[in-house]
């Protein structure tokens, strides 16, 4: 089936849903019978962006056996997929991408079964369509990855803080059919198992039950037993060590990293304890930490009971530590209770967001959260002045192109706002236990807005005409921009800091700024706040009063780097080259050469840099700048 039908067939049922979902407080007058009927349908909606027919028949479990091939850059193996064969289908479709399909068989069968791969769509990639029964309750796949595939990065001793080579996967939005032939949809759950081959020097870990230690044979055998969606399946191999941080929670890094990685994430127990309180239990055993090479492409990933982080949030000071609230929140946002499609991703960011401040709140105190959401409202607001209106709805339309287009500010920062308000205009004494029943009832299932947004009507408005139209549900939800309802957020500590660069901008030296004690996130409100144009002599004050270039803080020196790119401040540009070529975390990335490739001059310079540089980012960052570059791989 095209991509193309399947969109329609999405448009017209998600119509349905919210044709149902919109009729007011009808949703408490509705039968038992009739909402489980809505929410089995709603769950059932065919996602514009997997191949996958789970209505018909779905994967509930993985048994993966793959051997890693650092020469090659190949995992090869075997995916046996067991099925949950609802209607008698004699069809399973699974989602597969640059994967080398070599034998398919059912059950204990020796003979292989003659399988059908469709044609290659750029975004999606090709249909594997495996002919079953009635009857068939195993399809093994034997197959091998290539070495392009897009989840996976495979990494040089000299791209690593060691002296081994390195490997790790990005399986999110719909990667993980680049290194398994899967039901590559968010709708979907399933539990697994792995046997991973790696060279006995590694040591391989995944979202799962993790050794912590490395064992002399290079075997490593793997359990997840909680259901989960694909995006979530992960793998990482490298030289590691494991540091405890608390009674369930420790980090895994390279080793020049691992005390400097147990000191900066010494609070993710408490963390834990205070998200514990407010969303009930965490329920996935461990959480731990993997912090990654610097060319992983994010900040971090919610891979279940291993975080995947960049190092760039290893600051010395625990300052950028908001990002591990954020990864541990998705525990209960996304990874219990998952958006089922990617039109839905407020569901996991803006949920998260508003968790991640929550925590922060419960651990750093309200003046300090206040600074966090000050930052998100700004960096919303400008990624609303940028998109499309259409791509400033929660709800998103991304049938037809990319998931990662969807990854904008929108879903994080404007679900925390909608949040925020939902929580400002009730209370906390019923916004709390309301939030806590949306991740009770729907533990371990995937949602559609449309599902939440009937939730909050039954649930909250529960027919108050008064509050439905405070609310102001419908142009949060399916509207561009921000309401007018938006909160209000105040830092008393971001006033002092408009102060000082009041005080700067009038001409005061900057080495007689009151700056004593700002954290990370005054130094960014000061850096943003700085006029456009700034003289040479004013920057090199800037830069020996502050230390700027030097700062080894990735957030304050990448924000100081776009004012070093408009202002040409050469004594910066190694610096810039050096952040560039190092670093792959795509958040900063991406701004750095659109700022770049304003000039003419700037963006033959940055062609320079990134034709260094490519080779070390992961896809996700690559095919990014390739558009701003005008790149030709
Ligand atoms: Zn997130």
């Amino acid at each position: 089936m095209s991509s193309k039908t399947k969109t329609l067939e999405v448009t017209t049922l998600v119509s349905i849903l919210l044709l149902a979902a919109c009729s007011g407080p009808a949703g408490d007058g509705r039968s038992p019978a009739t909402n489980e009927a809505v929410e089995r349908e709603s769950e059932m909606s065919r996602d514009p962006h997997s191949y996958a027919r789970p209505d018909e028949v779905a994967v509930s479990h993985l048994d993966l056996d793959l051997t890693v091939d650092f020469e090659r850059h190949v995992l090869r193996g075997r995916a046996s997929l067991a099925l949950d064969n609802k209607r008698g289908a004699t069809e399973l479709h699974l989602d597969t991408r640059q994967l080398d399909v070599e034998r398919v068989t059912l059950d204990d069968a020796a003979a292989a079964v003659d399988f059908v791969l469709g044609e290659e769509d750029p975004i999606l990639g090709r249909e594997l369509v495996v002919p079953i029964d009635a009857a068939t309750r195993v399809v093994h796949v034997d197959y091998a990855t290539r070495p392009e595939a897009a989840a996976l990065q495979w990494l040089a001793p000299a791209q690593t803080a060691g002296r081994h080579p390195f490997l790790f996967t990005q399986s999110q939005a719909i990667l993980a059919r680049t290194w398994v032939p899967c039901q590559d949809t968010p709708a979907v759950r399933m539990t697994y198992d792995a046997t991973v081959r790696v060279p006995p020097a590694l040591m391989a870990v995944m979202s799962a039950e993790n050794p912590t230690a490395r064992n002399d044979d290079g075997v490593y055998r793997f359990r997840m037993p909680q259901p989960i969606p694909s995006y979530l399946l992960a793998l990482a191999v490298g030289d590691l060590a494991f540091a405890e941080l608390g009674p369930r929670t420790g980090v895994y890094a390279e080793p020049p990293l691992i005390e400097r990685a147990a000191y900066e994430f010494a609070e993710t127990e408490d963390m834990m304890t205070a998200v514990e309180k407010l969303y009930g239990p965490y329920r996935w055993g461990r959480y731990d930490l993997l912090v990654l090479p610097p060319s992983f492409p994010f900040g971090g990933m919610e891979n279940p009971r291993l975080t995947f982080a960049t190092p760039t949030i290893i600051a010395g000071d625990r300052s950028l530590t908001a990002l591990v609230a954020h990864e541990l929140a998705h525990s209960w946002s996304g990874n219990l209770v998952t958006n089922a499609t990617w039109n839905d991703f407020w569901l996991n960011e803006g949920f998260t967001v508003y968790l991640e401040q929550r925590i922060m709140e419960a651990v750093k105190g309200r003046d300090y959260a206040e600074m966090l959401a000050s930052l998100s409202l700004q960096d919303l607001e400008q990624a609303i002045d940028e998109l499309e209106p259409r791509d400033t709805h929660l709800y998103l339309d991304l049938a037809g192109r990319d998931p990662d287009e969807g990854m904008t500010d929108v879903p994080y920062n404007k679900g925390y706002f909608f949040l925020r308000m939902i929580e400002e205009t009730v209370g906390r004494e019923r916004f709390d236990p309301f939030l806590r029943g949306w991740f009770e009832k729907n533990a371990f299932h995937s949602r559609t807005t449309a599902d939440f947004v009937a939730y909050l009507r039954r649930e909250l408005v529960a027919g108050d005409a008064g509050l439905e139209k405070e609310l102001m549900i419908d142009a949060w939800v399916y509207g561009p921009g921000l309401p007018p309802n938006v909160p209000r957020v105040h830092s008393a500590r971001f006033d002092r800091v408009d102060g000082e660069l009041a005080r700067f901008r009038d001409g005061a030296p900057a080495a007689e700024l009151a700056t004593e004690g700002w954290t990370t996130h005054e130094w960014l409100r000061f850096l943003r706040g700085l006029p456009d144009e700034l003289p040479a002599p004013r920057m090199a004050e800037l830069d020996e009063a502050f230390g700027f270039t030097a700062s080894g803080n990735s957030e304050i020196l990448h924000a100081w780097l776009h004012h070093v790119i408009r202002n040409r401040y050469e004594p910066a540009y190694p610096t810039l080259e050096h952040f560039l070529k190092t670093v792959g975390r795509r958040k900063f990335l991406k701004p750095l050469y659109e700022r770049l490739a304003e000039t003419e001059e700037g963006k033959a310079w940055a062609r320079e840099i990134y034709a260094q540089a490519r080779p070390g980012y992961h896809a996700v960052s690559s095919s990014t700048i390739d558009e701003i570059l005008d790149w030709q791989g």
